[in-house]
C-alpha cells in the first residue's frame, strides 16, 4: 500500500534535501506537488488543501528555511503532519472489550471483507490477547454467508453460535449473548447483513441489534480500495448507526491509499485494522507512525 504516492512524495523531497539553501517559493512549489500527489491517491480535496496549508505554515519560518538542513526539515514536518492526519492528536486507545462478555458489532457493505475481517480479529483476539470469543452471524439473508463464517470458525478454533433456522437479526444477537454470558466468553462478535448498497432496510436492521446488544465496539469493515467511496461509506454509517472505529481491506492491492488518508479527518474515527490479504494472519493494526514511514520510504 502507498506505493503510488511514496514515490510522487520521494521524487519530490529528493530534490529538497539536495538543494542547500531553501526559499520560501522552493517550499510553495514543493508542496504543489505534494497537493497533487495527494489528490492522486484519492486523497479528498479538503483534507489534502488543509494538509499542504498546515506544512506550508510550519514549513516556511525562518527556523527552518535558514537552518543547516532545510529539505529535511521539511520533510519531518510532513512526517509528523501525516502522521497527525492518519492517526488524529493523541495515542489511539485500545479496543474496548473488558467487562466480558464484551459485544463487538460488526457492520458495513457486502462485498467489504466484513466476515473474513470478523474472522481475522477473532483469531487475533485468541492469539495474541488469549480471548475466548464467540462468533455469530446475523446474515439470515444468506445462508451460504452463516455457513462461511462457521467454517472459518472452525478453521481458526473460534466457536460459532450455531445456527437456527427461522431466527431474524435481532433475536440471534440475544442468543449470542445469553450463551456469551452462560459460556464464560470475553468476546462475542456480531456479524451483521451487508447489502450492495447502503439503504433503509440495512440501517434499520443495524440499528435494531445495535440497540439489543449495546456493543463496546461497532466496527465498520470498508474496501479500501474504493477510495473516497470509502470515506462516504463510512460517514453514512456514522450518522446512521455510530461506528467506534474502521477496518479498511484489501490494502495489499492499494497503491494509492486515498481512504486511509481522508478516512479519520473526515469521519473523526479511528481506523483500528487494515487487511492485507485473504489468509486469516493478514490483518495488521493500524500503526500511524509506521504508515507515516512507509509513505516517506
Ligand atoms: P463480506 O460479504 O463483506 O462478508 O465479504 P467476505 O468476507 O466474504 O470477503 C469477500 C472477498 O474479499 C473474499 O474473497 C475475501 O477473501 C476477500 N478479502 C477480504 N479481506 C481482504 C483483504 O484484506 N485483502 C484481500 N486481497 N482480499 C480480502
Amino acid at each position: 500500500m502507498f506505493e503510488n504516492l511514496s514515490d510522487r512524495l520521494g521524487g519530490v523531497f529528493d530534490r529538497l534535501t539536495k538543494q542547500g539553501a531553501l526559499s520560501e517559493e522552493d517550499v510553495a512549489a514543493a508542496m504543489r506537488e505534494v497537493r497533487v500527489a495527494l489528490l492522486e491517491a484519492d486523497v479528498s480535496l479538503p483534507v489534502a488543501r488543509s494538509f499542504v496549508k498546515s506544512v506550508t505554515a510550519k514549513a516556511t519560518g525562518s527556523a527552518v528555511t535558514k537552518s543547516i538542513t532545510p529539505g529535511q526539515q521539511v520533510v519531518k514536518i510532513v512526517h509528523d503532519e501525516l502522521i497527525k492526519v492518519l492517526q488524529g492528536e493523541g495515542e489511539p486507545d485500545a479496543l474496548r472489550i473488558d467487562n466480558p462478555p464484551a459485544p463487538i458489532l460488526m457492520v458495513g457493505l457486502q462485498g467489504s471483507g466484513k466476515t473474513t475481517t470478523t474472522a481475522k480479529l477473532a483469531k487475533r483476539l485468541k492469539d495474541r490477547e488469549k480471548k475466548r470469543v464467540l462468533l455469530a452471524s446475523l446474515d439470515t439473508n444468506r445462508p451460504a454467508a452463516m455457513e462461511q463464517l462457521a467454517i472459518l470458525g472452525q478453521q481458526i478454533g473460534v466457536d460459532t453460535l450455531p445456527i437456527v433456522p427461522g431466527e431474524n437479526a435481532v433475536q440471534i444477537a440475544k442468543r449470542a449473548k445469553q450463551q456469551a454470558t452462560l459460556g464464560g466468553y470475553d468476546v462475542y462478535m456480531l456479524d451483521t447483513a451487508g447489502r450492495l448498497h447502503i439503504d433503509e432496510v440495512l440501517m434499520d436492521e443495524v440499528q435494531a441489534v445495535r440497540d439489543v446488544a449495546n456493543p463496546r465496539e461497532t466496527l465498520l469493515v470498508v474496501d479500501g480500495l474504493t477510495g473516497q467511496d470509502a470515506v462516504n461509506v463510512a460517514t453514512e454509517f456514522d450518522g446512521k448507526v455510530g461506528i467506534s472505529g474502521v477496518v479498511l481491506t484489501r490494502m495489499d492491492g492499494d497503491g494509492r491509499g486515498g481512504a486511509a488518508l481522508s478516512m479519520r479527518a473526515v469521519t473523526g474515527k479511528p481506523i483500528r485494522f487494515v487487511g492485507l490479504g485473504e489468509k486469516m494472519d493478514a490483518l495488521e493494526a493500524f500503526d500511524a507512525q509506521r504508515v507515516a514511514g512507509r509513505i516517506l520510504g
